[in-house]
């Protein structure tokens, strides 16, 4: 096996201390707790489903959506980040809490996700900077040549905490970004706004899945692959940033994925555009499974881990759906694998099929495409040849099942083009 490597670095890799506890927002740490659910695989923080997702990843989808010119891809990111996190802040408040430390846990929050360190001092002079962040990595690592502000999110999750936090409706406009050379981002806050924001349902998590195929065996011990990595400190470290795995990991909601994907795909279904969108979604899941999963699997992390169960060529792939499973991408496993040829995975709960069962309902056709991508995108990986670009596209990838069309799970068949 050879693996693609052409993205610089994490830039950053500065030791883990956890600076949650401070003088007036008490026990931050067990607000911010994890809690792994063995059977699901769920990451949830703060009674909501996170996934781990790395930089790359999640600056190629903002680069899609808002790189749609027939859309305004933009207004779709921004939206949805309001909408999560002016609700999903107040699973975090305690009675006690005052307006500063309100303001201190929207800081915390966003740093212990991994998107980088907010700064409120200024807030009530309607200015909030912001000295790292986890998208301005992102796209520095993967369109170098970009010029524009990339903070899309951040302008989300400052109106949603500011709406949380004292009940206003405001617009944030990022005035100067790190993407395009400034020292920090600046996000400056609009009061004139005079519409309000609709909070979503919050998602239950509910759904009973059942396997519908026996899964394949393998040398690889995936409950210790998982209990290792859930003890591992996927939260910000003094930058709000998650390097590991030689990528800036985050954690996002998984409602957030699911309402931009949502939305992304109905707009351009207006445009008459349905399948470019989803050729889109399914080529950022495949890239990102390239890039993360090369990390992984040329990290000291996997060499510790993961390596010393590796007796045949075919447990690096049980390997890495055991790290994606503890990343909470979807409780998949493989009930068919011909190493360079094909492969048949079951996904159990996959978030994109709960989320679009909850927000839009049975569907006609499988809604899974970013889980898509990655299944050709893993077999790219261990399989293919060159440069990321050079192996995206080498495997074809269908969802021949779905839970959005009462289904009990999803399943993937890749085959090689
Ligand atoms: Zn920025
Ligand atoms: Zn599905």
């Amino acid at each position: 096996m050879s693996f693609p490597k052409e993205y610089p670095e994490q830039r950053y890799t500065a030791t883990h201390s956890q600076p949650m506890n401070t003088p007036t927002a008490k026990n931050l740490t067990q607000r911010f707790n994890l809690k792994f659910d063995p059977h699901t695989y769920r990451r949830i923080i703060g009674k909501k489903e996170v996934v781990i997702h790395c930089h790359h990843y999640n600056a190629r989808l903002q680069n899609i959506i808002e790189g749609t010119k027939q859309i305004n891809g933009k207004a779709i990111i921004l939206s949805a980040a309001e909408e999560i996190f002016s609700d999903y802040i107040h699973n975090f408040f305690e009675p006690e809490d005052t307006l500063a430390d309100k303001w201190q846990i929207a800081a915390k929050l966003y740093a212990h996700l991994g998107y980088g360190c907010l700064d409120f001092s200024q807030i009530s002079q309607g200015i909030v900077t912001s000295s790292s962040s986890h998208f301005v990595e992102g796209w520095k690592a993967g369109f170098i040549e970009s010029n524009c502000p990339v903070c899309t999110f951040t302008e989300g999750y400052l109106q949603g905490v500011i709406h949380g936090i004292t009940g206003e409706s405001v617009y944030v406009r990022e005035k100067a970004c790190m993407n395009m050379g400034a020292d920090t981002c600046q996000f400056i806050i609009d009061q004139s706004r005079t519409n309000s924001i609709t909070y979503p349902p919050q998602r239950s998590l509910n759904f009973k899945s059942k396997p519908t195929s026996q899964f394949a065996k393998s040398n690889i011990d995936e409950g210790k692959i998982i209990n290792a990595l859930v003890e591992m400190p996927f939260y910000g470290n003094n930058q709000g940033l998650v390097p590991a795995f030689n990528v800036y990991l985050a954690n996002t909601p998984a409602d957030f994925y699911n309402l931009i994907c949502i939305r992304f795909m109905e707009s351009m279904k207006k445009q008459g555009l349905f399948s470019t969108a989803k050729n889109l979604l399914l080529f950022a899941g495949e890239v990102c499974a390239v890039n993360t999963l090369r990390g992984i699997i040329i990290s000291a992390e996997w060499y510790e881990l993961i390596a010393p169960m590796v007796q045949e060529e075919s447990d690096n792939l049980y390997g890495l759906i055991a790290v994606t499973n503890a990343l909470g991408w979807g409780n998949w496993h493989v009930i068919n694998y011909e190493p360079g040829e094909r492969l048949q995975m079951e996904a159990l709960n996959g978030y994109e099929a709960l989320g679009y069962l909850e927000y839009k309902g049975e569907a006609k056709e499988p809604q899974c495409f970013t889980l898509t991508g990655v299944a050709a995108g893993i077999m790219a990986l261990l399989h293919g040849e060159g440069t990321v670009e050079e192996r995206v596209g080498t495997y074809a990838s269908e969802e021949s099942q779905c839970i959005c069309c009462q289904e009990t799970s999803c399943k993937f068949q890749v085959e090689l083009l």
